[in-house]
C-alpha cells in the first residue's frame, strides 16, 4: 500500500505531523519515531458477496494494525463508502496513541469496507460481515487483534464477527471483538461509554476553566452512537444543548432539544429529517453556532483551516476521530478554544472495550456501577494528566496527549528492542 494523498484532508499525514511535533518536544530518538510514523501491518482484500437480487458485488476491505508493542491492536470496523487507506491507517495509529493515553494494554488497528450500510438489507450487511472476517482472519485473535464497532457498523455487525470467528475457530470466543450485545458477553455500559467519556471530558473541563454545565449551550454534529449519546449525556449534567445534525443537515432549537423525542425519532425513521422540534440547518452552519460547547461526533475533517476562524465555542470536545485538521488546530490554538482532542475526549468507548475483553476473558463479569466507576476514575485521571502535560511543556492539550500516549508507546518499543 503506498498511497499517498498530500493534502490537509489527508488524516495520516495529519497524524504523522502531531507525532513529529510530539516527538521533538519528547526528545525522542530517530529510529524510535521513524518505527512509531508508520504502520506494523495493513491488508487490503476484495470480497464477492451474493447481493439480494442476485448479482455479486465486489467489495473493497482494509484491516491495518498500527502497533502491537503495548498490546494486541485494538480497533473499529467502519463500514462507510468513503473509507480509504490512510483514513484506516490514520485511524489505527489513533488508537495506539488513545489506549496509551487512558492506559489500557493495547496496541492500536483499524478495519473498515467501502460500502453504504443505509443502502444495504440486513442480509447483506451480514454477508459482508462475515466474508470480511473470513479473509482476515489469520491477523485476528484475542490476543492479537480485536475489532469493535465504528461508524456504519453496531452490536449486530459484532455479533455475526464473533459467530463467524467462533465458528473457524471451533471454540467459544467472544474476547475477538467488543462491543457486541449483553447476551453474548459484551459489557454493560459499552453503548454509552464513549458519549459518557466525551461528557466526563467536558465536565473536567469546566471545573477546569471555572464554568458552570447549567449555563452552558452545546451543539453536538453526528447523531450516531457517539453524537446522539454525548447530547443526552450532556443534557444529563445540565448543559442545554441546542442543536444536533446527522449526514443529511441539523435541527436548531434555542430553547433545548427534545433529545428523548429526538432518539425516538431516530429509531423509527434512522434520520433526523421529519422531526418537528427545531429549524433545520446545515453541517457547516451547526460547527459555527455561537456555544459553550462543541462536539464534532461524526466524522474526520470537518473543522479545516477554512472555518477554524469562525468556531465560536470555548470547548471543542472530540467526539469523532479526526474532526479538526492540523491546520485547523494552529487556529484554534490562537483562538484560545479549549480542545479536548479525540484521543482523550473519546476514549471512553476502548476503555469499556478493554474492561468487556477482560470480562470475556475471565467469564466473570461486572455490574453497570463497577464498569461506570472503573471508567470515571481513567477518564478524569487521563484527562488531568493531559492538562498536567499541557502545563509542564507549554503546549496545546492535542501535542500534550500524544505526548502522554506516544511517550508510552515509545518507551514499550524501546524496552522490547528491535527484532532482526
Ligand atoms: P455512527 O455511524 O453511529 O454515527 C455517525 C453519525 O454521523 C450519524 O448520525 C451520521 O449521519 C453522521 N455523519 C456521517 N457522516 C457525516 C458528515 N459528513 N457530516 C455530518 N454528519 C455525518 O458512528 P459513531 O460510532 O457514532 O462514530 C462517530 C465518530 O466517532 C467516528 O469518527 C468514530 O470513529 C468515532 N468514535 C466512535 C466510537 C464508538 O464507540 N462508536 C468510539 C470512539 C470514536
Amino acid at each position: 500500500m503506498n498511497q499517498t494523498v498530500s493534502s490537509e484532508d489527508n488524516p495520516f499525514l495529519a497524524m504523522q505531523a502531531r507525532l513529529d511535533l510530539a516527538a521533538e518536544k519528547l526528545g525522542l530518538e530517530p529510529n524510535i519515531v521513524a518505527i512509531l510514523r508508520t504502520c506494523e501491518r495493513e491488508i487490503r482484500i476484495s470480497m464477492p458477496v451474493v447481493m439480494d437480487d442476485g448479482s455479486v458485488q465486489v467489495f473493497e476491505g482494509y484491516r491495518v494494525q498500527h502497533s502491537t508493542s503495548r498490546g494486541p491492536a485494538k480497533g473499529g470496523l467502519r463500514f462507510a463508502p468513503n473509507v480509504n487507506r490512510d483514513e484506516v491507517r490514520a485511524l489505527a495509529a489513533w488508537m495506539t496513541w488513545k489506549c496509551a493515553v487512558v492506559n489500557v494494554p493495547f496496541g492500536g488497528g483499524k478495519g473498515g469496507v467501502i460500502c453504504d450500510p443505509f443502502k444495504m438489507s440486513k442480509g447483506e450487511l451480514e454477508r459482508v460481515t462475515r466474508r470480511y472476517v473470513a479473509g482476515i482472519m489469520d491477523l485476528l485473535g484475542p490476543d492479537r487483534d480485536v475489532p469493535a464497532p465504528d461508524m456504519g457498523t453496531d452490536g449486530q455487525v459484532m455479533a455475526w464477527f464473533m459467530d463467524t470467528y467462533s465458528m473457524h475457530a471451533r471454540s467459544y470466543l467472544p474476547a475477538i471483538v467488543t462491543g457486541k450485545p449483553i447476551s453474548l458477553g459484551g459489557s454493560l455500559g459499552r453503548i454509552e461509554a464513549t458519549g459518557r467519556g466525551v461528557m466526563l471530558c467536558t465536565r473536567e473541563a469546566l471545573r477546569h476553566l471555572g464554568m458552570k454545565a447549567s449555563s452552558c449551550t452545546a451543539a453536538v454534529q453526528g447523531a450516531g452512537n457517539v453524537g446522539l449519546i454525548s447530547a443526552m449525556q450532556l443534557a444529563s449534567i445540565g448543559v442545554k444543548v441546542i442543536a444536533i445534525s446527522d449526514v443529511h443537515g441539523g435541527l436548531i432549537n434555542e430553547k433545548g432539544l427534545d433529545l428523548a423525542a429526538i432518539a425516538a425519532h431516530l429509531q423509527r425513521h434512522r434520520r433526523l429529517d421529519g422531526y418537528e422540534g427545531g429549524t433545520r440547518i446545515s453541517n457547516a452552519e451547526i460547527l459555527e453556532l455561537p456555544v459553550d460547547i462543541l462536539v464534532p461526533a461524526a466524522t474526520e475533517n470537518v473543522i479545516t483551516s477554512q472555518n477554524a476562524p469562525n468556531i465560536k465555542a470555548r470547548i471543542l470536545t472530540e467526539g469523532a476521530n479526526g474532526p479538526c485538521t492540523a491546520n485547523a488546530d494552529r487556529i484554534l490554538d490562537e483562538k484560545g478554544v479549549f480542545v479536548i482532542p479525540d484521543i482523550l475526549a473519546n476514549a471512553g468507548g476502548v476503555t469499556v472495550s478493554y474492561f468487556e475483553w477482560v470480562q470475556d476473558r475471565m467469564a466473570f463479569f461486572w455490574t453497570q456501577k463497577e464498569v461506570e466507576e472503573r471508567m470515571e476514575h481513567i477518564m478524569v485521571d487521563s484527562f488531568a494528566a493531559v492538562v498536567d502535560m499541557a502545563k509542564r511543556f507549554g503546549v496545546s492539550n492535542r501535542i500534550a496527549a500524544y505526548m502522554l500516549g506516544v511517550n508510552r508507546v515509545a518507551e514499550t518499543t524501546r524496552m522490547r528492542g528491535i527484532y532482526a
